[in-house]
């Protein structure tokens, strides 16, 4: 028999629809409780120690269920105050994946852009904050452009893509400091305390270790690894690791979540090094025990659960 090994991908989970964020793309709370309870009765949900054993010895004692591991990235406070206590009284683990900035209390530039779109509804209003950032002589550029946008997202609008490109790859170096600008601007001028709200605290990362949760790598800064070079990606992976050290809470053999999913094969080379034992991409699909690709195993949206299994 097959067996087979789904990795679920969560992200923001919380009451969504009638909060300060209602665009904010995240699953909704009530609906991760049904979730938990169909994949509970669905699959044997490993912990840590379960999915080392599977991974090592690829057999599990008194199985046949198909096997499920709980994943959830970036480190938002969400997953200590909606997520652990659900999975606690379900007696089943988690795996998280902050990064180490984030849990400084420092806003990542992916999580700015998520809660300029998620806040401000009119996209055109963003823009036109771009635009006011940009000399004159530029806009006239970037207009054609825009016409001549090809929006490849299935999930964004054309003007929210063109929106993210502007602010991920056509600003270059500029892209810090507008972010930030448009961030005070449409968002909050208290980071901080936005930051506090946002993210797990090396506290909250304390407790959910101690009780049994596994917390893993998703890089120092959160950035492409396959984008930098050798010495930048491997001090984004090191620091990660110490990280985690200082706090106690490091487990020898160690998961890598890559940041965007993004990896190549000196990244793969460097982890196994120093002893990682997976690395979790965002490549949609489930894995197969006995062909399993350690360092690039997929994993499923949480938003395909219901299409998936129901
Ligand atoms: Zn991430």
């Amino acid at each position: 028999m097959i067996k087979k090994i789904y990795f679920i991908t969560y992200h923001y989970v919380r009451p969504i629809k009638n909060s300060k964020y209602p665009n904010l793309k995240g699953l909704e709370y009530k609906k991760f409780v049904k979730q938990l309870d169909l994949l509970k009765k669905k699959f044997h949900i490993l912990d840590y120690d379960e999915l080392l054993n599977l991974i090592n010895k690829k057999s599990l004692k008194n199985d046949n269920k198909d096997k499920c591991i709980l994943t959830f990235d970036d480190g938002y406070k969400d997953n200590i105050k909606y997520v652990y206590p659900e999975l606690k009284k379900r007696k089943i683990s988690g795996f998280f994946f902050p990064t180490v900035k984030s849990t400084n209390m420092e806003v990542l530039n992916v999580n700015k852009i998520q809660f300029l779109l998620a806040k401000e509804r009119s996209a055109k209003k963003i823009l036109n904050q771009i635009y006011f950032q940009l000399p004159d002589s530029e806009i006239k550029d970037i207009k054609k452009k825009e016409k001549k946008f090809i929006n490849n997202h299935p999930y964004d609008s054309k003007n929210i893509s063109f929106i993210k490109y502007l602010l991920n790859i056509y600003l270059g170096k500029r892209r810090e400091k507008i972010i930030n600008i448009l961030f005070k601007k449409l968002v909050t001028k208290n980071k901080l305390s936005f930051a506090k709200k946002l993210y797990l605290s090396k506290k909250d990362l304390v407790e959910l270790h101690k009780n049994k949760m596994y917390i893993g790598c998703h890089g120092t800064s959160h950035v492409h690894l396959d984008q930098i070079n050798k010495k930048t990606f491997e001090f984004e992976i090191n620091e990660n690791i110490k990280f985690l050290k200082r706090l106690k809470i490091f487990r020898k053999e160690w998961i890598m979540c890559y940041p965007f999913g993004a990896y190549n094969k000196s990244v793969i080379n460097f982890l196994k090094k120093k002893n990682c034992f997976l690395g979790l991409t965002v490549k949609s699909g489930f894995n197969v025990l006995n062909k399993i690709k350690k360092f690039e195993i997929r994993r499923i949206d949480c938003n395909e659960v219901e299409k998936m299994f129901n």
